[in-house]
């Protein structure tokens, strides 16, 4: 990651801050790499700020939107789950997976002898789209920015890509998720792990079995006994 660091000495030692302003009062160049240094921001808090509650950067702003959804959970998880787009429930709440989704969401993460407070949830998406339409090529290419920030901030070990949307999104590719799952992916310095959707799971319930196969892959990424 291009010109990030946790460590606040980063900012504090003489070096020009991207985004900020040298001691000739002139604007330091932003590295244009869609690093969190690039907008300037160091922590989930400032890129929630940074996105601002009412976004207007894409059409959804317009579309019947409630607010934005950020993400929800630790800011320095090892495990991060990544959706495609709010729901209703999530619109209203303003919190990622809170629906009949998210419920099953967070039995998925309580079947590895985990708590959801211990993950981070985040969409590539944050605001709902129209009668849950899938997200548009504008609308991603907006937003998906965030997302990757997100995921930089954050430095988790394992990224869990839920359903064809978001596997796709992440990895760039058009690969089918059917192909794309049961393999570790290497990501951003972590390793990916695509598995269904659940709300995918909730229409066809014969596929908890391989999610489930999926989520002992992840445990065992998380234990350090699986590469
Ligand atoms: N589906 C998603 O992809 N994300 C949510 O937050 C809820 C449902």
């Amino acid at each position: 990651m291009a010109g990030f660091s946790r460590d606040a000495a980063w900012t504090g030692n003489g070096v020009p801050v991207p985004g900020h302003r040298d001691a000739t009062g002139l604007a330091v160049p932003t590295p244009d790499d869609g690093s969190p240094a690039a907008v300037g921001v160091d922590t989930l808090d400032a890129l929630r700020a940074h996105i601002g509650p009412q976004c207007m950067r894409c059409k959804l702003c317009a579309l019947g939107r409630t607010q934005v959804v950020f993400g929800v959970g630790n800011p320095t998880a090892d495990l991060m789950f990544v959706g495609e787009a709010p729901g209703a429930d999530e619109d209203e709440q303003g919190i990622p997976f809170v629906g009949r989704a998210g419920q099953l969401l967070t039995k998925i993460i309580e079947a590895i002898e985990l708590r959801r407070e211990d993950v981070y949830i985040a969409n590539v998406i944050k605001c709902r789209p129209p009668g849950n339409r899938n997200p548009e090529p504008d609308e991603v290419l907006t937003c998906e920015p965030f997302l990757f920030q997100q995921i930089d901030l954050v430095q988790p070990k394992v990224v869990v890509a839920l359903g064809k949307f978001a596997v796709q999104t992440l990895l760039r590719t058009d690969t089918p998720i059917t192909k794309l799952r049961g393999q570790v992916h290497p990501f951003r310095g972590a390793v990916l792990v695509p598995t269904f959707h659940p709300a995918y799971l909730l229409r066809s319930p014969d596929k908890k079995r391989e999610t489930w196969e999926d989520m002992k892959l992840v445990r065992s990424l998380l234990r350090g006994e699986a590469r």
